[in-house]
């Protein structure tokens, strides 16, 4: 897919008043820092379409960005940033909660993690929920330019054992790297084709 127009629509705290368009959607989500925002930048070939935050955890919205003028992506809040207070991570929990519950627009969720690590409870535990709740996601792995290619495949053996160990399937995954320009024609790609069934 060829990124012919992105623009920014709007923030929001509240599920309610985000765009009423039926376009599909597809939303980025993951720990702070996993590099959510520079994998949105490489996505659309622009710089700072997403801002790459200086303070993880800082941005608490919703954020609707038009692509192409025929479907929407949609960059979620941080999660899993240690100094939020505990109240906070419930305020946050119940947003994201209505976020996925509410939005019959959404096709299919992306949810971050960075290769170099492993596996982490809040994103297994985030990944299961979605599961149960029947929201389709895939999975992407940041930072690949970090690992060497036998790394890289060590570490997706490990998250598919996990998975495996509950699910019948791997989820989709592609393998990124947003400072190398790694897995963004995959990703583009992926969605077109969701796009046009
Ligand atoms: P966000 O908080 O998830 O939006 O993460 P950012 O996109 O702001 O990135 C967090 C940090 O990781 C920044 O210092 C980035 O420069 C770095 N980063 C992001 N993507 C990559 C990548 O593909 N490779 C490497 N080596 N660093 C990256």
């Amino acid at each position: 897919m060829h990124i012919k127009s992105a623009e920014f629509v709007m923030s929001n705290s509240d599920v309610a008043k985000c765009p009423k368009s039926r376009l599909p959607e597809y939303a980025f989500i993951g720990r702070s820092n996993v590099g959510k925002s520079s994998l949105i930048n490489m996505l659309t070939s622009r710089k700072s379409l997403a801002k790459t935050s200086g303070r993880p955890g800082k941005t608490q919205l919703i954020n609707h960005f038009l692509i192409n003028k025929n479907w929407h992506l949609v960059d979620l809040p941080g999660y899993g940033y240690a100094r939020v207070s505990k109240s906070s991570k419930k305020t946050f929990q119940k947003f994201i909660t209505q976020y996925f519950t509410v939005r019959e627009q959404l096709v299919t969720a992306f949810v971050l993690v960075d290769i170099r690590h492993e596996p982490q409870p809040i994103d297994l535990e985030f990944m299961q929920w979605l599961g149960e709740n029947g929201i389709p996601f895939s999975i992407i792995f940041t930072k690949a330019d970090k690992l060497k290619p036998k790394a890289i495949e060590n570490h997706v053996d490990v998250y598919k054992n996990i998975l495996l160990e509950t699910w019948e399937d791997m989820p989709n995954y592609f393998i990124t790297s947003s400072s190398k320009d790694i897995g963004k024609d995959e990703v583009l790609e992926y969605i077109e084709g969701l796009n046009e069934n």
